[in-house]
């Protein structure tokens, strides 16, 4: 398919790894790559972990060096947003004007839920950029604090690791009787209380947040829980979920719907695709249509997105990934491949829970549908491909790895 020029909205990695994509293809027109933030893409993951330790700096985080950049020829537009598009007449608007285009590839990203009231109040931290994550280690530095983590899913659980690895007290508090339980069902979940609890996290969990106080500073003081505890707090983290980045896009022609809605091969709309954190698609081989959050699927994402719009609408495949993700939280590598519902049949086929060293087989309705890993990476990725495979549960669990 002949096209002149393609527009990337998001400079991060979904949108960086298109753009890659598309000069592997040999694609030689235009590529704009438009991203809000003032940094050149970087990646995210250690923003949690080395970054927020203090143990890494901004540099290592990179997601292209210089060089290739340059190889790429980007027309690069930092701290540029993307403020509306019109599909009828396939005009981009930005802050810095409006434009016609051609292919666009939509890699806008999330951005973090907050708590009502929370957003002018000293000491509060959500974590999603590099600038937020600075910003929270700045205050880590300065001395012993006492901090507060609100949610205990991926930010809270890696958040709390990071700080007790600085010796800080940590209160954990999530709304759910276990964390992670509605992604890895109780029994999972409970494991990674565990983990937590041994660590000497102060993990509350069925009750969720009232409100937080200040102490007549402009500075959280206290969180005051629903059921009537307070905890005093010098800071407080908020790891409850994200928001697709769609604002901009309303009214623009294009399904939204807790994201932006593809079809199978992730087409929006002709000649428009999305990929990463901001996509719904329909993934044929778990017959689901899903929005992941985690970074392969965004790299993997961005390939087949950049791909697609180079691809003929007959020759175009669909996007079948078993999606997987892993997460650092102090000595444990926790990795899940799959996708994994808290109903489903758990089996332990290697190591055991209270070693807290093991991985589990997820199966359903006959299959092996998932994978968990607790610092059992080569198990993950062996099992994985048997999902690919379709393997069923049976065979899964008496196989040989
Ligand atoms: P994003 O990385 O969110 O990037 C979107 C970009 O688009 C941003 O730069 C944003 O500023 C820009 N943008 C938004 N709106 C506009 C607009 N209107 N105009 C222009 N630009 C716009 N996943 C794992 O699997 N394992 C991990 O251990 C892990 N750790 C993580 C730790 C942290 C702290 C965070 C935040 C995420 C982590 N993830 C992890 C998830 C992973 O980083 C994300 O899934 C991935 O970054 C998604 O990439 P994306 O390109 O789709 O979106
Ligand atoms: P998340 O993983 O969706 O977890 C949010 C947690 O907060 C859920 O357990 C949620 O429970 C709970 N919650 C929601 N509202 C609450 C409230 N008012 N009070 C207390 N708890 C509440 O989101 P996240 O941890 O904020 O992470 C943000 C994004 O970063 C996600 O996209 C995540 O995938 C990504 N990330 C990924 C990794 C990784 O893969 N290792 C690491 C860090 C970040 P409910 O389920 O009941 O809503």
């Amino acid at each position: 398919m002949a096209r002149q020029s393609i527009h990337i909205v998001g400079a991060s990695l979904a949108g960086i790894r298109a753009a890659e994509a598309l000069r592997r293809r040999d694609f030689r027109g235009r590529i704009v790559l438009i991203g809000a933030e003032h940094q050149l893409p970087y990646d995210r993951p250690p923003l949690s972990k080395q970054v927020l330790a203090g143990n890494w700096d901004t540099d290592r985080i990179q997601l292209t060096k210089p060089e290739k950049l340059e190889e790429l020829d980007l027309d690069l537009r930092l701290g540029v947003s993307a403020t509306g598009f019109d599909l009828d007449s396939r005009t981009l608007s930005t802050s810095d004007g409006a434009e016609a285009v051609d292919g666009l590839l939509i890699a806008a990203g999330a951005r973090c839920r907050t708590l009502p009231g929370a957003e002018d109040l000293g000491g509060v931290h959500v974590l999603r950029d590099l600038d937020q994550a600075m910003a929270l280690r700045a205050e880590l530095d300065e001395g012993p604090k006492r901090v507060v983590v609100v949610g205990a899913g991926f930010i809270g659980a890696e958040v709390a690791a990071t700080c007790r690895e600085r010796e800080l007290a940590v209160t954990m508090i999530e709304a759910l009787p276990t964390p992670l339980g509605r992604v890895l069902g109780e029994q999972m979940g409970e494991v990674c209380a565990e983990v937590h609890r041994q660590h000497g996290v102060d993990l509350r969990t069925n009750v969720g947040v009232d409100r937080l106080e200040t102490g007549g500073d402009g500075r959280v003081a206290k969180v005051v829980l629903r059921d009537g505890a307070e905890i005093d707090a010098d800071i407080v983290v908020i790891g409850i979920g994200v928001t697709p980045n769609t604002e901009w896009l309303e009214g623009s022609g294009l399904t939204l719907d807790n994201g932006v809605v593809c079809d199978a091969t992730l087409l929006a709309a002709p000649g428009v695709t999305a990929a990463g954190d901001i996509t719904r698609w329909p993934n044929y081989r778990f017959d689901e249509v899903m929005r992941v959050e985690h970074w392969d699927n965004a790299i993997e994402q961005g390939i087949h997105a950049a791909e697609r719009l180079l691809t003929d609408d007959l020759d175009a495949q669909p996007f079948t990934p078993v999606p997987w993700f892993w997460s650092d939280q102090y000595d444990r590598k926790i990795q899940l491949a799959g996708r994994v519902r808290p109903d489903d049949d758990v089996e332990i086929v290697t190591g055991t829970l209270e070693e807290h060293r093991f991985a589990a087989l997820y199966g359903r309705e006959g299959k092996l549908v998932g994978v968990l890993g607790f610092n059992r990476p080569r198990h993950v990725m062996q099992y994985k491909t048997m999902i690919e495979n379709g393997t069923s549960f049976t065979d899964a669990i008496a196989a040989e790895v």
